[in-house]
């Protein structure tokens, strides 16, 4: 068995922007197969339009359609695409002008082998069959062919778009320390492990490896109360993606007993606007045949129905 434990980790939302009325415009074109770009008061004709003139920073106002088909003006190879990149095979980013633009437009070029692209060959947009009002509405682009790309269809009658939806995720592994290790396991057992520093002789949970306070290293392990004291508490109330629970609950520090530190969970059965600081509670595990090596082990906190803790008892801790 390995010494610690290691998981995997994504933290992820999905970012909601507004796209304002210049951008919109750019979007709408490309839901309906047309690229749309912006003259600029100096002449230029920026692919996808500026929502400020460079110039005069007056606001875009002339909006031009641009042909979806351009030439490469400069490249460069991705030779291991990653996750969420426009193509899943190797593939080049391209500056590539298109025909009634200015300025180059970045996009992704699908061609086999670095071999395959040079400055200057002849591109055409590959649009996506379902389009939505993203970038990503142009697959990519390709090189020309003989068969000219199909003209656009009517334009859509939907609303003009005037909002993206940005889906962000991180993923990484998360390693847990030694002690970290000790206390998960002892939760895939339904103990609560923690440590006590031999200098300060304070209780850490989930322990730290060394003391927060004087820095001396931990080795003291410490099985844990299953009750405490809520020491401070908020009341969720917003709704957010992927949330298990519905709101109003409350989220709080609990101080278990004989611990000198409090840590985060929720305090549920209970109406969120009774708990308070003082209140003792109890951890409630989940089934015995869920549990892993995770704090979720413990679904939750509850009260006990015991008289409320002094303030002294848990005033150190907040
Ligand atoms: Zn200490």
């Amino acid at each position: 068995m390995s010494r610690t434990l290691s998981a995997p980790v994504t933290v992820a939302f999905d970012y909601t922007r507004s796209t304002g009325p210049v951008l919109g415009r750019f979007l709408t074109g490309l839901r309906d197969g047309v690229v749309v770009g912006g003259r600029t008061s100096d002449g230029e004709v920026v692919v996808p339009p500026p929502e400020y003139d460079p110039v005069t920073h007056a606001a875009t106002t002339d909006f031009v359609e641009v042909s979806p088909t351009g030439t490469v003006a400069s490249w460069s190879w991705v030779a291991e695409p990653v996750a969420a990149q426009p193509l899943d095979r190797p593939f080049a980013f391209a500056l590539v002008l298109l025909d009634g633009a200015t300025r180059p437009f970045l996009h992704a070029l699908d061609v086999a082998s670095p071999g395959d692209v040079a400055t200057g060959m002849r591109v055409q947009v590959r649009w996506r069959a379902q389009r939505t009002g993203a970038i990503t509405d142009i697959e990519c682009f390709e090189p020309v062919t003989d068969q000219a790309a199909p003209p656009p269809g009517p334009r859509s009658t939907l609303d003009p778009v005037t909002g993206v939806v940005t889906p962000v995720a991180l993923d990484y592994t998360y390693a847990a320390s030694p002690e970290e290790s000790a206390f998960y396991r002892g939760l895939a057992e339904g103990r609560v492990l923690g440590q006590r520093c031999p200098t300060c002789a304070k209780v850490y949970v989930p322990p730290r490896s060394a003391c927060p306070a004087d820095g001396t290293p931990t080795t003291d392990e410490v099985e844990l109360s299953q009750t405490g004291t809520v020491t401070t508490f908020c009341i969720v109330n917003v709704p957010f993606l992927g949330q298990r629970i519905t709101p109003p609950y409350v989220s709080a520090y609990v101080l278990l007993d004989g611990a000198d530190i409090a840590f985060l969970h929720l305090i549920l059965d209970v109406p969120a606007d009774q708990v308070r600081m003082g209140m003792r509670v109890e951890a409630v595990w989940k089934p015995r045949e869920e549990w892993g090596t995770t704090i979720e082990n413990i679904s939750h906190f509850r009260p006990t129905g015991e008289p409320d803790a002094a303030y002294d008892t848990y005033s150190q801790h907040l």
